[in-house]
């Protein structure tokens, strides 16, 4: 299956039915071919709005919960975004698309090494991606304008809420990792910090150090 003229017509019409409206996030979805994303016989249901399998036991995301954390962050052209959680690497190549510089961690090198060869694959220059322990956040580029968490943890980690600049957001899934989490969005404001719950999501946790596959 290609990501023809009617495949992405599809894509985004099932994105957009669950609430992703802004025409820039769905721009860079259309420009985007998750196919690039998935492995071996899951690649068939790239285009489905649903999470499949990837290397190391991860998931990429749904695509719509791609769009709507997207969304959420409400992206500029000059910012600059920390994802933790690069996973397959197909959020952050949307990122790329809406922001001036992204940086992504995974805490496995594997998912990092293979992100990146599709990253080069597509021409993406704007992508810094590390193997690390993305809780710590990455203190010598920080401040973000912009920080989105693809793992559930039970509260946004106060490293990364420190690393965001005044009027800057975080979009994040909280909760316990075998449970139903909430996707909220946290506001940094001159006085402290604004929370927006956003839905109910289920993703994969946020674990402590390195990965070892
Ligand atoms: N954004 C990804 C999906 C991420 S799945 C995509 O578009 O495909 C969640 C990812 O978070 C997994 O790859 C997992 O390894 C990673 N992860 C979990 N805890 C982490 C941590 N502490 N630091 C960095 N990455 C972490």
């Amino acid at each position: 299956m290609t990501f023809d003229a009617e495949a992405k017509m599809q894509f985004v019409y099932a994105i957009r039915s669950k609430g992703v409206t802004d025409a820039k996030v769905l721009t860079a979805m259309e420009n985007v071919d998750r196919a690039e994303f998935v492995k071996g016989i899951f690649r068939d249901r790239a285009y489905e709005d649903m999470p499949l399998p990837i290397s190391c036991g991860q998931t990429i995301s749904q695509p719509s919960i791609v769009g709507i954390m997207t969304q959420a962050l409400d992206l500029q052209p000059r910012d600059k975004v920390l994802e933790v959680g690069t996973g397959s690497g197909y959020q952050a190549a949307i990122l790329a698309r809406l922001a001036r510089r992204v940086y992504t961690v995974d805490r496995y090198k594997r998912l990092v090494d293979e992100a990146e060869a599709i990253f080069a694959k597509l021409k993406i220059t704007n992508i810094t991606a590390r193997t690390a322990d993305g809780s710590h956040g990455q203190t010598e580029q920080s401040p973000f304008d912009k920080i989105l968490v693809t793992a559930a943890s039970e509260d946004p980690p106060s490293t990364l809420m420190a690393q965001l600049r005044v009027g800057g957001i975080m979009v994040l899934p909280v909760g316990q990792s075998d449970a139903v989490q909430c996707l909220i969005r946290v506001t940094r404001t001159e006085k402290g910090f604004d929370y927006d719950e956003l839905r109910s999501v289920r993703f994969v946790p946020l674990l402590e150090g390195l990965g070892t596959d």
